[in-house]
């Protein structure tokens, strides 16, 4: 059975809506932080005392890039343990160096930067580039600094391409220096006065420039994503890895609100460089919010220790359909297709965590949804990526499975997904979240 089509659609305006809206990880965060205070969940600081309880909805961010919701049900009290899934805030993108402006021929100013994760990087060219990220400024606690997101909103530059008169062999393959090649055209002018890029934040923040103490920018690409194709059966949108597996997970844990579960939403920073940050899944983060979580209900170890293993991880993360062009790159029995609805992905080497046990914990939870489900494998002469989830055991010994929406194009600055798969997996999540 196939999901209502305008129902489908609807939540593909959804994703696209709130992908425009969260233009770096830092507005990911924050974003998710109004929706579910808005649905009466308390916000707790990893500083202060907490009060939680049986009952009781909360979340905490940390860096402002990664966020923790739960939900406490009263069998927690008892050694039962969270529904929980990850996924991340963050995507491939451009990170602007401390002193970026450069000037070329005295008639036009560039933004240097750093590459952040595995970008596509020619998907980058010619095409309207904005910044945003969050400006730190002083404030009365110099360990506390006053911190403020900034989004530039309007085009700022573009990474023109080098015309084909000047390389005639482009279409053979593109090779680009990251130093030289991926600077951010933003003026040019014979009277060129050189903008620094703090007079723009000071401006767009209202602060004095000696206020300004540091920043943490990114590129992102702000045309809004589309519903496309002649049966409106594509999305085509920046940042779906991983901002589809957030959203949907997020939709999914509100909805199941009222279910006698205990869960846990987790949308972490930096896996697109190896999560191994402060904020990123390979720290204790998560370990410590269970810990402290059954610290505080006065779960005696066992009952703690009981309440990990009685947990579930479903590590969400977007996954490889098979390309039109080049169906060679699958492997020829286990390649997802768009609109087939999510993949559970398979590792013998244990770059995901799905095993056995983990896959036929969320195919019952699909059957029951009735939405459909499919596998991915590697060719066994590729290598392949790795996610959240195994990354996670190596602090939390949890149960679990690597699952994700298929899609083409992963980590060009438009990916290209299903748009009736965003819909199958928010229900079969509701499923995994909220039956007993
Ligand atoms: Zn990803």
């Amino acid at each position: 059975m196939t999901a209502p089509r305008n129902e489908a659609l609807a939540e593909c305006d959804s994703l696209i809506d709130f992908i425009a809206h969260s233009p770096s990880a830092f507005h990911v965060v924050e974003n998710f932080a109004a929706r579910l205070t808005d649905h009466g969940f308390t916000r707790l600081d990893l500083r202060d005392a907490w009060q939680v309880m049986p009952g009781g909805r909360y979340f905490l961010t940390y860096n402002g890039t990664s966020l923790i919701a739960f939900q406490i049900a009263n069998g927690l009290l008892s050694g039962d343990g969270f529904r929980m899934i990850a996924s991340h805030s963050d995507s491939p993108t451009f990170r602007i160096k401390p002193h970026c402006a450069t000037t070329v021929a005295n008639a036009m100013n560039r933004l240097s930067v750093e590459t952040y994760g595995g970008a596509i990087l020619y998907s980058w060219l010619d095409r309207p580039i904005s910044l945003a990220g969050r400006v730190i400024c002083k404030g009365d606690d110099p360990l506390r600094p006053e911190i403020r997101l900034v989004d530039f909103k309007k085009p700022i530059g573009v990474i023109p391409s080098v015309a084909i008169h000047f390389n005639r062999s482009v279409n053979e393959g593109a090779a680009f220096n990251k130093q030289v090649d991926m600077q951010i055209l933003t003026q040019a002018s014979a009277s060129l006065k050189n903008l620094d890029i703090t007079d723009h934040l000071c401006q767009i923040l209202d602060i004095e420039p000696d206020a300004l103490l540091d920043f943490d920018l990114y590129a992102y690409d702000p045309t809004p994503g589309c519903i496309a194709g002649l049966d409106d059966s594509l999305i085509i949108c920046p940042k779906q890895d991983n901002l589809t597996m957030a959203f949907e997970s997020y939709r999914a844990f509100v909805d199941t609100m009222d279910s006698e579960t205990s869960k846990m939403l987790i949308i972490l920073d930096n896996e697109e460089v190896g999560s191994g940050t402060k904020q990123g899944a390979a720290s204790p983060l998560v370990k410590n919010v269970i810990e402290r979580i059954c610290a505080k209900l006065n779960l005696d170890l066992e009952t703690s220790q009981r309440a990990v293993y009685n947990s579930f991880l479903v590590s969400a993360d977007m996954a490889h359909a098979i390309h039109p062009n080049h169906p060679e790159l699958s492997d020829p029995k286990n390649f997802p297709i768009l609109n087939g609805g999510p993949v559970i992905k398979y590792n013998a080497n244990q770059k995901y965590m799905t095993d056995a046990d983990g896959a036929a914990v969320f195919k019952l939870a699909c059957q029951k949804a009735n939405v459909p489900c499919q596998s991915f494998v590697n060719r066994s002469d590729m290598a392949g990526g790795s996610t959240l989830g195994n990354i996670m055991t190596t602090q939390l010994p949890l149960r679990g499975v690597d699952v994700g929406n298929p899609m083409l194009a992963m980590h060009s600055t438009r990916e290209t997904a299903g748009s009736k798969d965003p819909l199958f997996l928010r229900l079969a999540l509701q499923k995994f979240l909220s039956e007993q």
